[in-house]
């Protein structure tokens, strides 16, 4: 425990699945952690659970407003932010003649914007002190995903927004990085939600399953961890690079 013990970080998406987790590693290991969500129910009970060093602030992140609100909150409550945690995603499934111009509009506005506004706004904060933003990414921006056309292309996106925030930092000199995370697929509740949308949810669950040459899919547990790494400082070197924690499934 310890290894990121005075830090400041917010995690979005918090309220379930791998940012949970990931709240609650960080938490562990000692940061003071501001959990956002949109589910404020989940989030707050969180928040509640873990006790001190724990903030809950309600995050959509399609909302450039709330996205500014919750910084200027961290600016007079902590005075500093040392890691931003990108987490909050949703998955639409279907083909590309399936998906409605909505849906898809909808997926790059969680899954694309979102992460633009955190790095676009965390940046007076990070210029400050340095810092680290983790983008939880996809293996389905480097190997495309079935039936997933919204998705893939926003997750490609976002692999390569990173790379482009953390080229223009890495030269500002901040100290901020920004790396990319790239989960395999991983036992959470937007599987169960992909799995009721599909037309043969056992036959998916077997795709998926012999997708993972390891024999088995991941554990939120196992992305927290590389989570954890990305935010300390023993990742201090890294920047715009892809962390692929997939079981194998994308050689
Ligand atoms: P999840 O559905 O369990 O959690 C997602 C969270 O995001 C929920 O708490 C939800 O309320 C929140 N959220 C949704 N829309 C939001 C919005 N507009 N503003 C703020 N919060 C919002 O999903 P998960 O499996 O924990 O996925 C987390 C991230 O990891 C996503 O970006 C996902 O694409 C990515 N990912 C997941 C897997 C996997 O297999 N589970 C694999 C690769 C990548």
């Amino acid at each position: 425990a310890g290894r990121i013990a005075g830090k400041v970080a917010l995690v979005t998406g918090a309220a379930s699945g791998l940012g949970d987790a990931i709240v609650r590693r960080f938490h562990e290991e000692g940061a003071t952690v501001v959990l956002t969500d949109i589910d404020e129910a989940n989030g707050t009970a969180l928040a509640n659970e873990l006790g001190a060093r724990t903030d809950f602030l309600q995050l959509d992140v399609t909302s450039e407003e709330n996205w500014i609100a919750v910084f200027a909150a961290i600016a007079s409550r902590h005075g500093r932010l040392d890691v931003l945690v990108n987490c909050a995603g949703i998955t639409t499934y279907g083909s590309v003649e399936e998906v409605t111009l909505d849906a898809f509009r909808h997926e790059m506005d969680v899954d694309l914007v979102g992460p633009f506004l955190g790095c676009k706004h965390v940046v007076p904060l990070m210029r400050k002190t340095g810092g680290s933003v983790i983008n939880i990414s996809s293996m389905a921006s480097i190997r495309a995903e079935h039936y997933l056309v919204a998705y893939n292309a926003a997750k490609a996106g976002v692999t390569h927004m990173t790379k482009s925030v953390a080229l223009h930092y890495a030269r500002a000199g901040y100290g901020m990085r920004c790396n990319s995370v790239h989960p395999g697929v991983i036992h959470t509740p937007i599987l169960d939600k992909v799995l009721a949308q599909a037309e043969d949810p056992d036959a998916l669950y077997a795709e998926w399953l012999a997708l993972h040459p390891i024999g088995r899919i991941g554990k939120p547990e196992e992305v927290a961890a590389l989570c954890l790494y990305l935010a300390s400082d023993e990742s201090a070197f890294a920047t715009g690079a892809e962390f692929v924690l997939d079981g194998g499934s994308s050689l």
